[in-house]
């Protein structure tokens, strides 16, 4: 790999930003009488929290096996990805890349950010078309490539070689959402934050972990791009009680794991029984929670389903006459079905 220098790719406002020192910076000791940040006294919630989430992020650190110092958390992925382009696309003139139909949120955030977004769509094989790409790695403006992965709405895992060759070869950022990925057989590509300077991994707590109200999603990369990460942030980006919801999520490891089998159990029965309803033309095959089917038509299945108070995600604006479900607890499940039974 011809040299990646990271200095060269952030917007230089970023590097020569002088951060916000907030009082909590400025002060890290433990106990003492606090007159430092004009807070009230009296009350529960009344301090302000840890800028840094310093406790959630060495519980992560411990279990992932990483330093602290490689982990960003912030207020959802949405932070996560809204900070990407911050750091490193200038408004107006840089560009990033996605392969539709993904995640909506990488173009929503570009369009805010001022950020041309290039669409390279997937193949029908829902995998990333690399010929249609290498093309784009000329181009000097192009600063960041987002590949979700497990992908949503599809549901499939990317082609790791895939995702290695990209890593490679392109001189910008390379930004995996892992988003699913507790719930697809497969290892994370947080191992290999140290061999590409250029990789962000994000994943969330919405998903597998129970905590999509607490809203924390974590960015996972070397120390150069989580201090600039962290130089960007609003100060206290993560709430107090969401710290304390993070970090007690990570201690209860065994509720995780059994939540956990009893979605992947779930979604073995719905697959198994999707084949059966004549509705339903196709099954996807899924590395995450839910799954992507084919029905005659989708507007309609949608409609019905909702007459019957079950609310699916209906596609068919991006993958023709799909809907996207939501592996639910058994019972839903067994509501789900018994709808499609009767549409
Ligand atoms: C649900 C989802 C997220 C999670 O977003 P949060 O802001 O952390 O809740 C991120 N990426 C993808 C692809 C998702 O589907």
């Amino acid at each position: 790999m011809k040299q990646l220098i990271l200095r060269d790719i952030i917007r230089k406002n970023i590097l020569a930003l002088e951060p916000y020192s907030c009082a909590r910076d400025e002060y890290m000791g433990d106990g003492g009488i606090f007159l430092d940040a004009n807070e009230n006294p009296f009350g529960t919630l009344n301090r302000y929290p840890d800028p840094y989430q310093s406790k959630v992020k060495q519980k992560l650190g411990q279990m992932k096996n990483i330093p602290e110092n490689r982990i960003f958390t912030g207020n959802g992925s949405d932070e996560v990805i809204d900070l990407v382009f911050r750091i490193f696309c200038n408004p107006g003139i840089d560009r990033a890349l996605s392969f539709p139909p993904t995640y909506g949120m990488y173009r929503v955030s570009a369009t805010i950010n001022d950020v041309e977004m290039i669409e390279v769509p997937l193949l029908e094989s829902f995998q990333m078309d690399l010929p249609a790409l290498i093309p784009f790695f000329d181009d000097a403006r192009l600063k960041i490539i987002f590949i979700c992965s497990p992908n949503n709405p599809t549901g499939n895992l990317m082609n790791p070689n895939d995702i290695k060759f990209i890593l490679e070869n392109f001189k910008g950022i390379v930004f995996v959402d892992e988003a699913y990925i507790d719930f697809a057989g497969s290892r994370s590509l947080i191992s290999e934050i140290d061999e590409y300077p250029n990789l962000i991994v994000s994943q969330t707590f919405s998903k597998s972990r129970s905590l999509a109200s607490a809203r924390i999603g974590i960015a996972y990369s070397n120390p150069e791009i989580i201090g600039y990460y962290n130089k960007v942030k609003a100060p206290y980006n993560v709430s107090g009680p969401n710290q304390q919801a993070a970090f007690d999520a990570l201690v209860n490891e065994n509720e995780f794991l059994s939540r956990k089998s009893a979605i992947l159990e779930e979604k073995r029965r719905l697959q198994k029984e999707f084949s059966t309803i004549p509705l339903i033309k196709k099954v996807y095959h899924s590395d995450a929670n839910f799954l992507l089917v084919e029905v005659d038509d989708a507007d309609s299945t949608y409609a019905a389903l909702i007459d019957m108070k079950i609310v699916t995600r209906n596609r068919n604006s991006v993958i023709n006459n799909c809907i996207r479900i939501t592996v639910g607890t058994r019972d839903e499940n067994t509501a789900l079905l018994k709808a499609l039974k009767n549409i």
